[in-house]
Order: C-alpha cells, then sequence, then structure tokens
C-alpha cells in the first residue's frame, strides 16, 4: 500500500516516512502543498497523512479539492495547532482524522491501521484505469482533472467495461448485462456500436492516449494500448 505524507518539517516527514516503511507501507514524502497537489493528480494512495500549515496551499485548500473531485482515499490532519478550530476546519474539509502533533509513532501507526481497515470495509466508490476514474457514487468521470460529460446510459456502459478491465467484453455481454436485453432476435448490435462511438468521443478524442479498444471479431475492451 503506498502512503503519502504531506509535510514541510522534513526530519518529521522523515521519522514517519520511517516509520510507515518498517509497517511494510510504501510511503512518499512531499514537503509543500502545490506538489502534493501534482502528485494527488498522477497517483492513488491508500491514505494521506497531511500538515495543514504548508508553503503552497494550505492542507485545508488540499483537502477541499481532493474530495471535490471525488476521491475517498482517508486523510488523517497532522498539525502542531492544537486550536479547535483548524481540528474542525479540517474535519470539515473532509479529513478522516487528526493527531496533535507531538506524537507518538506508535499511535500514528494504531490510528493509520484503523483507517486503512475502516477504509477496507467500504464498498468501491471509484474505479480507474490509468488516468481515468469513475466516482460511483456521485456518477461522475474523469480523465485526469478534466470530467467527462457522459449520459447515464453511457455512465454504466463504462462502469461495465472498466469493472471487467483489461479483459474484453463481448456485445452480447453488453446487451444482456447493459442493455438487459435477453432477446437473441433483437438486433441491439448497431445501438451498441453506436453508442461505443459515442462514447469513445467523449472519453478518448480530446485525450493522447486511448483507452476504449475494439478488438476485432470479439469486442471492446477498456485498457492502454500496447506500444
Ligand atoms: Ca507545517
Amino acid at each position: 500500500m503506498r502512503l503519502l505524507i504531506v509535510e514541510d518539517e522534513e526530519k518529521l516527514a522523515a521519522f514517519v516516512a520511517q516509520g510507515l516503511e518498517q509497517q511494510g507501507f510504501a510511503a512518499e514524502v512531499v514537503l509543500d502543498g502545490d506538489e502534493a497537489m501534482t502528485r494527488l493528480e498522477r497517483q492513488t494512495y491508500s491514505l494521506v497523512l497531511l500538515d495543514l500549515m504548508l508553503p503552497g496551499r494550505s492542507g485545508v485548500e488540499l483537502l477541499r479539492w481532493l474530495r471535490q473531485r471525488g476521491e475517498t482515499c482517508p486523510v488523517m490532519i497532522l498539525t502542531s495547532r492544537d486550536g479547535v478550530e483548524d481540528r474542525v476546519q479540517g474535519l470539515d474539509a473532509g479529513a478522516d482524522d487528526y493527531l496533535v502533533k507531538p506524537f507518538a509513532l506508535s499511535e500514528l501507526l494504531a490510528r493509520v491501521r484503523a483507517l486503512l481497515r475502516r477504509a477496507e470495509q467500504r464498498p468501491p466508490v471509484r474505479m480507474e484505469v490509468a488516468d481515468l476514474r469513475l466516482d460511483l457514487e456521485a456518477r461522475r468521470a474523469f480523465r485526469g482533472t478534466k470530467e467527462l460529460a457522459l449520459t447515464p446510459r453511457e455512465f454504466e456502459l463504462l462502469e461495465y467495461l472498466l469493472q471487467h478491465s483489461p479483459a474484453v467484453v463481448s456485445r452480447e455481454m453488453l446487451a444482456r448485462d447493459v442493455w438487459r436485453e435477453t432477446s437473441r432476435f433483437t438486433p441491439i448490435h448497431n445501438v451498441i456500436d453506436v453508442q461505443i462511438a459515442r462514447l469513445r468521443r467523449k472519453v478518448d478524442d480530446p485525450f493522447d492516449r486511448r483507452l476504449l479498444q475494439t478488438v476485432r471479431g470479439v469486442g471492446f475492451a477498456l485498457r492502454e494500448e500496447k506500444e
């Protein structure tokens, strides 16, 4: 599991990272808010440890931005300011827990484990392939930071393809599971092809990397093209 530590006190960040790594986690450290944003755009983390007072974007700004884009990973605030105000602001912005500095490493590790356990028990609320991301609760789709304007049917189709990714989905599967068409004689394949073409215009055409692949004679797959 990959964890991100956003903390401008280098020694503290290194100390926490080391503690997490000893527990078998991969821990990355960023020292300012802007770099944290870049990292979070590129990579999914199982948990984020977030200082509130940061150079660049503040922890609260970062947290609001993260939650606005549908990111549900657990976030624990680390703050030296033990004012109630800050904590409330952080929790309101979408933090799951907080720890006041200075803290014992053992307490931090225990809370990290608790948050990860809780997160595992939640049903999946997002799915992703490359930079394509679906927020299943809000029914919103993104490529990178750009939101895709999809119809409910297009969303459902994309969700189905993502569930099976990187495997190929046949037209028969789509007819049965997305269109819920059970009759063998309904000529629905054209409808599917038209819908796939429309989806491709939104999901792939404006972007560099193509994700929605046609596998001739078999069906469709959502995955990165092999070079
Ligand atoms: Ca700080």
